[in-house]
């Protein structure tokens, strides 16, 4: 009898952010295929009847390609198994989910996607930056930084105004913050880089477009980590005079509007 897969969203990280349907599915599963970035603390429990395989990748070094591990999901459904695929934040926010569902859909295998807490949302909320604030910013887009962004690309996003997010961003940080200044965007407009956000190495350095280069090179920032763009890092600071300041601004122009 052939098995099923479940591409399951791990959320960020944390055990506890994973959803109730995440936690049924890992309850059912026969084999776990993990990447590096789900969580993995208390996956045992969770998943007690498993055999749990860390495909994991780190940058520049694929611990299994990404058709190996297509092929593997398609294997063991095909030899009877409920392969649950936990894979960090949502499988459908830069995850490569659509790939790995395609495969199960040539292969014939019935597959289901369990959506997950997105480290695109949840990173900048851990580090107290809201994407979105009432007279602050009202949307927010979210970018790969794994390649650098076109030059039409860079004039759209610093045209769009809002916030912008990006993930597997810090290798091409240099470029981002000089064309988001080429197309103009401030030297002063914030920027923010949460780092392993939700570890107990979670850590947040603060710039503009003009200094978080050398800011960034100084803390010696690495990935994973979620890079912020936009007026809603000043809310990070919480309490302070600028964050006030602005707060005050927001609701104000709020009213008025
Ligand atoms: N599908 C995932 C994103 C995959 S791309 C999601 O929805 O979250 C991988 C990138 O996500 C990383 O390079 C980093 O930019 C970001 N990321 C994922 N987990 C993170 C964490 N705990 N802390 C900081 N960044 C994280």
């Amino acid at each position: 009898m052939t098995g099923r897969v479940t591409l399951v969203g791990g959320g960020p990280g944390a055990i506890d952010l994973l959803t109730v349907r995440a936690v049924r599915a890992l309850a059912e599963a026969d084999v776990v295929l993990v990447d590096r970035l789900a969580p993995h603390d208390g996956l045992a429990e969770l998943a007690p009847q498993a055999e749990i395989v860390d495909v994991g990748k780190t940058p520049g070094h694929h611990a299994v390609p990404q058709h190996e591990i297509e092929a593997m999901l398609v294997r063991y459904a095909a030899s009877g198994a409920h392969v649950v695929r936990l894979k960090g934040g949502d499988p459908y926010v830069l995850g490569r989910g659509g790939e790995e569902v395609l495969a199960c859909h040539t292969a014939g295998i019935p597959v289901e996607v369990v959506p997950g807490v997105t480290s695109a949302i949840a990173v900048p909320a851990s580090a107290g930056i809201p994407l979105t604030h009432r007279g602050v910013s009202h949307l927010f887009t979210v970018v790969s930084g794994h390649a650098p962004l076109s030059e039409e690309e860079l004039a759209h996003l610093a045209g769009l105004g809002g916030t912008i997010v990006v993930l597997m961003g810090i290798a091409t940080l240099p470029r981002l913050a000089a064309g988001l200044a080429r197309h103009g965007l401030p030297a002063e407009h914030p920027i923010a880089v949460v780092e392993r956000g939700f570890s107990p190495e979670q850590r947040t350095t603060v710039g503009t477009l003009a200094d978080i280069v050398a800011i960034a090179g100084l803390a010696r920032v690495a990935s994973p980590a979620v890079v912020v763009v936009g007026e809603v890092v000043r809310l990070a600071h919480d309490g302070d005079a600028a964050a006030g300041e602005l707060m005050a601004r927001a609701a104000a122009m709020s009213v008025i509007a």
